[in-house]
């Protein structure tokens, strides 16, 4: 863990910080530190490569393209119809979208949790905050206290987080026949 510091008017950074270690401003947490963290849905996404697939729009299998058509990009989501009416418009996720080939690989290595997955074209969605660590100043430098979701531009929260997964807010979603999907590329 590098060393932080806490500035009047900026909030956190690194002692020795460079360019990469911010994306729009927001502190990152570096990739070494993200080895090991984050609980993907579907497959083991490579933690460091979470940021650059949400930003981007990759596959979370494969890190390609994720496929995408006139209704929009598809996304696999667990189930939670029940908790809004129009679900699931205006959902956050962590959980980058897929790429039809990588549909069947996603199925094979976690059948349990596609059994409540449903299948999403989203029309539009845009990077809207991060999961992170917050901090907080102290007597020795700033603290941590706790793990939490921060929108971008939610001051001051936002310059005392180091974020560790870029998050992106869903619109004007499609659910789909994935079956029906699938079968269209053969
Ligand atoms: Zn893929």
């Amino acid at each position: 863990m590098p060393t932080l510091v806490s500035r009047l008017t900026s909030g956190i950074g690194y002692v020795g910080e460079v360019p990469d270690d911010r994306d729009a401003g927001v502190l990152w947490m570096r990739s070494v530190e993200l080895r090991g963290r984050g609980r993907p849905l579907y497959a083991e996404v490579h933690p460091g490569r979470q940021r650059l697939a949400m930003r981007r729009e990759l596959c979370q299998v494969c890190g390609e393209p994720a496929d995408r058509n006139d209704a929009g990009v598809l996304w696999l989501l667990e189930d939670r119809r029940k908790d809004w009416t129009g679900w699931p418009d205006d959902l956050t996720t962590t959980h980058p979208p897929i790429c039809r080939p990588c549909v069947p690989i996603a199925r094979a290595q976690c059948p349990n949790l596609w059994r409540g997955a449903v299948a999403v074209r989203v029309g539009r969605s845009e990077v809207c905050g991060v999961h992170g660590r917050q901090y907080a100043p102290g007597t020795f430098g700033p603290r941590p206290v706790g793990d939490d979701t921060v929108l971008l531009g939610e001051e001051p929260a936002i310059r005392w987080t180091i974020g560790s997964q870029l998050i992106r807010a869903l619109y004007d979603c499609t659910f789909v026949d994935l079956e029906r999907e699938l079968a269209r590329s053969h």
